[in-house]
């Protein structure tokens, strides 16, 4: 999957250069590419933002620098799918995931301050496939940890990237359900024992228990998944 990025902080995704993504860049699974919006200005301050029309408190991210980037990165012929994070976007699921780990090429565009400039949005979707998408009800300083927190999400289910496949299958939010409870050796740490049903080796009552501990887990911490 080839994934571009643009943003005024590209030192902000140094961080996908370590753990299963640092390792699917390296062997070419993800070919990422972080571009600095302010590469696209031309006056001596590299201005990226500028005040609203209408007044109001904030600066506004100038619409020239980003048509600039776009044309570069959505001139391929891969039609991308752009994505910028908003918080008035349509909330990011696993099921948002899912689908967008079955694209060819992903652009993120990272705003900052109150935002950019609507008629980048305009332009964009006459030219591509545009989603705003928001990480949840809260507001961010900016795009740059929402879009690591999708590309982190993302690229987890691009096939090869995780080892083991099966890890992927019981997870939160695969089956509509939160995840059981995990336990590994020692059996009793500090006087916490791990459930006996985890040591009987019986498959069907570990299965049966499991199940049971995600529906109870959903119920008291998320009912409105059930509800769903
Ligand atoms: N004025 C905007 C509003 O009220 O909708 C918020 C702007 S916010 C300070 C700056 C940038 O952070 C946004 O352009 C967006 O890229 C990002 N951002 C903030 N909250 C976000 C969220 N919940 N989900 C995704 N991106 C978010």
């Amino acid at each position: 999957m080839r994934i571009d990025i643009v943003t005024i902080f590209p030192t902000f995704f140094d961080a996908l250069d370590i753990s299963l993504l640092g390792k699917a860049k390296s062997t070419g699974l993800i070919d990422l590419g972080v571009h600095d919006l302010r590469d696209y200005t031309h006056d001596r301050h590299r201005t990226v933002d500028d005040t609203p029309y209408g007044g109001g408190a904030g600066m506004v991210m100038k619409p020239e620098p980003w048509g600039e980037a776009l044309d570069e990165l959505v001139a391929d012929g891969s039609d991308p799918l752009v994505i910028f994070p908003s918080p008035a976007g349509e909330v990011f699921t696993q099921a948002t995931a899912r689908a967008l780990a079955d694209e060819q090429h992903l652009v993120f565009g990272c705003g900052r301050y109150e935002g950019i400039d609507q008629r980048v949005f305009d332009e964009a979707a006459d030219r591509a496939r545009v989603k705003l998408v928001s990480m949840g009800d809260y507001v961010l300083n900016g795009g740059e940890v929402a879009v690591m927190a999708m590309i982190e999400a993302i690229g987890r289910l691009i096939p090869g990237v995780v080892g083991n496949p099966e890890s992927l299958v019981e997870e939160s939010h695969e089956n509509g359900l939160l995840e059981y409870p995990s336990y590994t050796k020692p059996a009793e740490w500090r006087g916490r024992a791990v459930p006996p049903v985890l040591l009987s080796g019986n498959h069907g009552a570990i299965a049966a228990w499991r199940r049971e501990q995600q529906l109870e887990r959903t119920r008291r911490v998320r009912p409105d998944l059930l509800a769903d």
